[in-house]
């Protein structure tokens, strides 16, 4: 399955940063050296990053410590200052900003809310490609999952709609407030087109400092293109991925040896 970069640029800083775990922060690599030009070079994040974020919520997984150095090491801090106050009432976006260290329980927050969008695209996208799939029940529980952690409380409000109706239109406002202030648009070109109307389309280069926005732009990408998001069937990893094939079951050739593996030991 073809899968095209992201339509976004990101501009990382010109820092590295470090899990520092006996102070529960993400935290500034010190000495940093920048280089001459100060700004390091815009690059395409790889397309799938929502689903490698979303395995970063739960600290008690096994492979947490492990999956959680490395992403901070391949792709730095987050961009984020704080958590948003009051995110009880309506969706908040993230405070995004830079600052020299971010709490883990930020992280572990944000990728909670990036696992829950994955898993509610998910569960509409199955109940719309298999008719007898009951929807309700997963996406109720998923709302009770968001609330938990932080999201409005949408369920009081919703009365008898059924929830597969009201999801869809919740879960791209939650992911359109949490791109606010994230993404920038800059180099409009004009170019020639015969197709349009008046001669020449409009097109846009989309940008980012922040990680996090673009992990959010990730996700809706990926909605936005119906891309398939999937659960590795070892059963000892179940975690998110974006699969390059679409018969892909398992999340890493690590994976899909293990299980393997499992299975005749089983026998
Ligand atoms: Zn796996």
């Amino acid at each position: 399955m073809k899968k095209p970069g992201m339509n976004l640029l990101f501009y990382p800083r010109p820092y590295k940063a470090r899990i520092e775990w006996d102070e529960k922060i993400v935290q500034v690599i010190v000495p940093f050296y920048m280089d001459k030009c100060g700004q390091p070079p815009a690059k395409k994040l790889p397309r799938g990053i929502s689903s490698r974020f979303a395995n970063l919520r739960d600290p008690e997984s096994y492979y947490f410590a492990q999956d959680f150095d490395r992403f901070v090491a391949e792709f730095g801090f987050l961009g984020i200052t704080d958590l948003p106050k009051e995110h009880f009432i309506i969706f908040q976006p993230p405070q995004y900003g830079e600052h020299y260290k971010e709490n883990i329980s930020w992280w572990v927050h944000y990728a909670q809310d990036v696992y829950i969008l994955l898993r509610l695209y998910r569960v509409l996208k199955r109940a719309r490609e298999h008719e007898e799939y009951d929807a309700e029940e997963a996406i109720d529980g998923l709302f009770s999952m968001w609330v938990k952690n932080g999201a409005p409380r949408m369920g009081r409000v919703l009365d008898d709609t059924p929830l597969i109706k009201v999801a869809p239109r919740i879960m791209a406002r939650a992911i359109a407030c949490s791109l606010t202030g994230g993404i920038n648009i800059s180099d409009m070109n004009v170019v020639p087109s015969k197709g349009s109307p008046i001669g020449f389309t409009i097109t846009e280069q989309r940008y980012t400092k922040y990680l996090l926005a673009a992990i959010y732009f990730d996700l809706w990408e990926l909605i936005t293109n119906s891309l398939p998001v999937e659960i590795c069937a070892y059963s000892e990893c179940n975690k998110l991925f974006t699969p390059k094939r679409k018969t892909a079951k398992y999340c890493s050739g690590a994976c899909r040896v293990a299980a393997y593996r499992k299975q005749k030991s089983n026998k």
